[in-house]
């Protein structure tokens, strides 16, 4: 039944398809680019016609590569980049306009709005996350308020919605399915999270026709087969779930209290809470994580806005070092950063500071302070960054870290991972295969195929590369922290007006 799993991960600037053998090794990759357009100062949009033709592309190339035949795919399993909203004409396929990308702003002042009219805290209940244009919710009445006559050929069941997961299989599919997964469902702010359930409530708020969403199935499950015109065969689509939950899936956090961080160009933090949602006072989100049954386990999100970009701009902007690479040696070239802290709040600070006025800054300058120095103050301040988050997440959840699992781009740093263990007081682990989230959406489709009977197989899988011990003293990380606390005080509210 196949030796192979293809794992799409529909990324938000890339199309991307690996091929996992069964003992869950890279066997091939593909990857091409899609264009991004910015019509207006703060919107994002993709063509979700591009978004599919070069999915198709990488999974054909993908294939070639490995000198696979669709014979041997023994399933699909999708990863998607989250929110993104996109509405298609059921009968001819074709998108009523360009998909609206999660980064787009031009909903904020619907969200305000929403906000305003005091619904915030009944949407936060139900769906678990804070009103903002970043969710699909908004993004659909857009679409649905700026296309002509779309709310009514929406309401006789002409269009159809839904998120790049959905999108995908239907294509995939040739239009017969039309489903979204939990993980997926619980980013659009219009999916009540406890009763797993479209919420009509949000849904009249926002003149959404309940006709044009997707059926919300478990993240592992067969939804269908590919028309066999595109790989010669049908191949059982078998798994979908958002980016984020496919990485904390992939890291084999199963557990409550397991936590995995990717650190890409911001970073997101993940914690797997169990079969309860948790609530969160420190401005966290609450969030669906992958599930193969009709039970399904929640999990604690927050981020940092800029991570790995603050690295770009000390190559871009500062010229300090060559490559993102070469920021490691440069930061252990100094002894540590004679008490220089950079803040990079290029874009404001997120949880659990919540200041879009915080810019960024550097304080604690002395003499001494050179390049090596500020490289490694920036690096710091990644984890510090993160450090936060997981200070908050441990007070949400009632229970200390024991452990971060790391991924992204970033985690190839071995002076930013040890500096983790060391701030955190917990080890950092990275492991084998960084493609975390690909390995889950692929290890999801091994479960539903039945390759595997159960998570134990892939936490098998799951090997460590390299465990950051922490070797800090408890007085030299409160003395940090201490420092960075008042860094970060420093750079709040900076660009409020007076
Ligand atoms: P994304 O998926 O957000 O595009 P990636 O996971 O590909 O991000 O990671 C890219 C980011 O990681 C970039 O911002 C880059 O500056 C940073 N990065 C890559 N390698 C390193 C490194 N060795 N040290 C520090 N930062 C790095």
């Amino acid at each position: 039944m196949g030796q192979y799993l293809m794992a799409f991960d529909a990324g938000t600037t890339s199309s991307r398809c690996i091929l996992f053998d069964r003992a869950g090794k890279i066997k091939s990759v593909s990857q091409q680019e899609f264009t991004q357009y910015y019509p207006n100062p703060g919107w994002v949009e993709h063509d979700a016609g591009e978004i599919w033709d070069t999915q198709c592309f990488v999974a054909k190339e993908a294939m070639r590569k490995a000198g696979a035949f669709a014979e041997e795919i023994a399933a699909i399993g999708i990863t998607n980049q989250r929110e993104t909203t996109i509405v298609w004409d059921k009968k001819t396929g074709v998108p009523v306009c360009r998909a609206i990308v999660w980064q787009c702003r031009r909903t904020a002042r619907e969200a305000d709005e929403l906000r305003r009219m005091g619904y915030g805290e009944m949407i936060r209940e139900k769906t678990g996350l804070i009103v903002d244009a970043y969710f699909s919710a908004t993004k659909l009445k857009w679409i649905l308020d700026h296309t002509p006559g779309a709310r009514e050929k929406a309401r006789r069941g002409e269009l159809l919605s839904g998120t790049v997961d959905t999108w995908l299989i239907w294509k995939l599919t040739g239009g017969r399915v039309h489903v979204t997964d939990y993980t997926n469902a619980s980013r659009t702010m219009l999916f009540n999270i406890h009763e797993l359930t479209w919420d009509q409530e949000i849904l009249d708020l926002l003149d959404i026709p309940r006709e044009m969403l997707p059926e919300v199935k478990p993240s592992g499950c067969i939804y269908g087969a590919t028309d066999p015109a595109l790989f010669g065969r049908p191949i059982p689509v078998a798994a979908a779930a958002g980016d984020q939950q496919s990485a904390l899936f992939g890291q084999a956090c199963f557990h409550e209290g397991d936590v995995k961080n990717t650190y890409g160009t911001g970073c997101f933090l993940l914690m797997n809470t169990g079969d309860k949602p948790v609530r969160s006072e420190n401005g966290l989100l609450t969030t669906i994580a992958c599930s193969l049954g009709e039970h399904v386990s929640y999990a604690l999100e927050g981020s940092v806005y800029v991570a790995g970009a603050a690295i770009q701009w000390l190559r871009d902007e500062m010229h300090l070092i060559d490559s993102a690479a070469e920021s490691e040696t440069v930061a252990e070239q100094a002894k540590d950063t004679k008490g220089c802290y950079v803040v990079p709040a290029f874009t404001g600070l997120g949880a659990p500071y919540w200041d879009q006025y915080a810019r960024g800054t550097i304080v604690g300058l002395t003499r001494g302070c050179g390049r090596s120095e500020i490289v490694r103050a920036t690096l710091e301040s990644v984890a510090y960054q993160v450090s936060d988050v997981i200070r908050a997440m441990e007070k949400d959840a009632g229970k200390p870290l024991t452990s971060l699992k790391a991924d992204g781009g970033a985690s190839r740093n071995n002076f930013l991972m040890q500096f983790q263990a060391d701030i955190d007081g917990a080890p950092v682990i990275r492991p084998e295969c960084v493609e975390s989230t690909a390995f889950g959406a692929a290890s999801l489709a091994a479960l539903a195929i039945g390759w595997y009977d159960s998570t134990d197989d892939i936490a098998k899988q799951w090997k460590a590369e390299r465990v950051f011990q922490p070797s800090m003293s408890g007085r030299e990380r409160t003395e940090r922290l201490g420092g960075w606390e008042r860094a970060v005080s420093r750079a709040k509210g900076w660009a409020e007006q007076p």
